[in-house]
């Protein structure tokens, strides 16, 4: 049987996008997942949802924005028409193959691959293709659609789908294994080491006092650390680290495999969560953006371990010597931890209801440095995600992780720079990114330059006064309040807002949402006096 043809996945999206119910997309998604091949599964699945590179993949595209859109114009409404129509998966493979590409001469060779490539698309898979490439694709596929089409395809339930995503770590790898083994091999799919499993994250909680009385019993709280999530897998005394969006950073860390060596003889086999940070001389923790230069470093690494030291933290722990510890509660895990890392290793805890001491907690978390704490329930099992109000991190000011959309040219001391930037929170009901503030405020002037430079790879259009971008950069932003404003589409404005730091280690569909910033908003009234008109304002919309 011949492959499938990539005209087959260009109808997809067509026809997705023209649904409106979620249902019916989820069906439309089963129905291609049917047709596939076990081989073009992965590939078209990432594909549908607007990513040419699987998760933890550090290679890029390197191709601009203008580069595609003149291949376009170049090769105008023509097709080539070829004997064989173009596969899924030599869409796939050219990708692959330009994404791997470095140096002299890759440029060309990148060109001419795409051009290759589009030369023989029709144009509706022109439009699609296109839409890939900058990763937006508007038709209301997110992975969660696909986790249900998973489970309507093998007759697997939702919640053992999604533990075996968390478990393969790659929407990929996850597809293949259901058009593979159905709900069986779903069913059956357990942590192995050395496959880095999705990390659990948390909810921000910004009223401790409310999240005290919800939760009529104490709860753990840690340290929240500014730093890197790293996965530690050993076996046998090899150690390899993974970062939270699952790229193999273990090259990268030797000074943090040689730490994890020294306690690794007290097991055979683990998985350790935790979170390293850059610290000074002193040992204080040192700004984020110093330990991403870590993080990003392969050559010349040992000098750089020498000029930024890290620290590593342990807070959780998943797997001991054959056996999986997802479901036991974290109380326990923490006591399996506190027999096996030594102490200057283990997030600092206590186990408390009482606001005043938590609150002294944080008080003290923020002396020593760090961001905040983080709350867990002690009952809770170990989930991917954040949907289940597990983990909370509390910060002492109020921050949102948003996107940049655009921004602007400086003037005087800032000409020559984009440093006025929109920023924008993520809708996932439509998969759009909303404006909800700009802001100047914040980087250093390495930080604008490297910000302009990245900002105008990622440039859609530029009228001389403002570049529109890709949303791809997440930077972490404070601010003092939320106002309604007519003036963005999104109808909130950020008052005050200023970057606190790049998130790099986040992708743009983990930046905050504008639901969260509707609950935000609304939580001010709860907490604040605003002045007379905003209350106006809600009275009026009841
Ligand atoms: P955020 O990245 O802002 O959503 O916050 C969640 C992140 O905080 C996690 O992904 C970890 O990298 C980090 N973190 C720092 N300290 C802790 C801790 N004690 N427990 C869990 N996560 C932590």
């Amino acid at each position: 049987m011949s492959s499938t043809p990539y005209l087959r996945l260009a109808r997809a999206c067509e026809s997705i996008k023209a649904l409106s119910g979620r249902k019916d997309k989820v069906a439309q998604i089963v129905r291609l997942l049917q047709e596939l091949k076990p081989n073009e599964v992965a590939p078209a699945i990432l594909l549908l949802i607007g990513r040419v590179m699987p998760e933890g993949d550090e290679d890029k595209l390197d191709i601009g924005a203008a580069a595609v859109y003149q291949l376009l114009e170049e090769l105008g409404q023509t097709t080539l028409l070829a004997a064989e129509p173009l596969t899924i998966l030599e869409v796939w493979n050219g990708l692959r193959e330009i994404s791997s590409l470095r140096g002299a001469g890759s440029r060309e060779r990148k060109l001419m691959i795409l051009r290759g490539l589009i030369a023989r698309m029709s144009a509706l898979e022109k439009h699609w293709f296109l839409k890939q490439l900058m990763g937006e694709m508007q038709h209301g596929v997110n992975e969660g659609l696909v986790l249900e089409a998973v489970a309507e395809l093998t007759g697997a339930s939702l919640e053992d789908v999604q533990r075996a995503f968390m478990l393969v770590g790659r929407i990929g790898d996850l597809v293949e294994l259901a058009v593979r083994g159905g709900g069986d091999a779903i069913r059956s799919t357990r942590l192995q080491v050395f496959r880095p499993v999705r990390p659990m994250l948390a909810e921000m909680c910004h009223d401790l006092e409310q999240l005290l009385k919800e939760s009529d019993k104490p709860m753990g709280f840690e340290y929240k650390f500014d730093g890197a999530r790293v996965q530690i897998h050993v076996k046998d005394n090899e150690v390899r680290i993974f970062s939270r969006r699952l790229s193999d950073v273990t090259r990268s860390l030797p000074d943090i495999v040689q730490v994890v060596k020294e306690f690794s003889s007290r097991f055979s086999e683990i998985v350790l969560d935790g979170e390293v940070v850059a610290v000074d001389e002193a040992g204080r923790p040192m700004p984020f953006q110093e330990l991403l230069r870590r993080f990003r470093r392969l050559k010349g690494v040992e000098e750089e371990a020498e000029r930024i030291p890290l620290k590593l933290w342990i807070f959780d722990i998943l797997y001991l010597d054959g056996q999986e510890l997802l479901d036991m509660p974290y109380r326990e895990r923490r006591e399996l931890l506190e027999k096996l890392i030594p102490e200057e290793h283990l997030a600092p805890r206590i186990i408390s209801s009482r606001l005043e001491e938590v609150q002294s907690f944080m008080r003290r978390a923020v002396q020593e440095g760090h961001e905040g704490i983080m709350a867990k329930s002690l009952e809770s099992p170990y989930r991917p995600g954040r949907r289940e109000r597990l983990w909370f991190k509390i910060k002492p000011a109020d921050t949102l992780d948003l996107v940049i959309v655009a921004a602007d040219w400086g003037h005087g001391r800032r000409s020559g720079w984009l440093s006025n930037y929109h920023l924008a929170a993520y809708n996932p009901e439509t998969g759009e990114f909303e404006v909800v503030g700009k802001t100047f405020k914040g980087l250093t002037d390495e930080e604008f330059e490297w910000m302009t430079k990245r900002l105008l790879e990622l440039a859609i259009s530029n009228d001389g006064y403002t570049v529109a971008v890709r949303p791809r950069i997440v930077v972490e932003v404070a601010f003092n309040e939320i106002q309604r404003s007519p003036k963005y589409r999104s109808g909130y404005a950020l008052r005050f807002a200023r970057i606190t730091r790049i998130r790099a280690d986040k992708a743009p569909e983990e930046a905050d949402t504008i639901q969260r910033i509707r609950e935000l908003y609304e939580q001010q009234f709860e907490r604040k006096r605003l002045p007379r008109e905003l209350m106006i304002w809600r009275l009026r919309r009841g």
